[in-house]
């Protein structure tokens, strides 16, 4: 509690890790690592959802149209 001034640490980009991250794209160096980040985790969410919806309708569709049929 005594020290006056504390010079803010310099971190590095969270993408590349190389060039130090900016305020305007922060935590990111420029709009490009930005950009390439939001993509990278946009990907993994898109692909899992909609099958499971899929699966469980065709799933019970089938059976109860062979079922009432009859
Ligand atoms: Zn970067």
């Amino acid at each position: 509690m005594s020290k006056s001034s504390e010079k803010p640490v310099e971190r590095p980009c969270a993408y590349c890790g190389k060039s130090p991250r900016v305020a305007a794209f922060a935590p990111f160096c420029s709009p490009g690592c930005q950009d390439r980040d939001l993509v990278q985790w946009l990907r993994e969410g898109y692909v899992v959802p909609a099958r499971d919806n899929e699966d469980e309708l065709s799933d019970g569709a089938s059976l109860d149209n062979l079922g009432s049929d009859g």
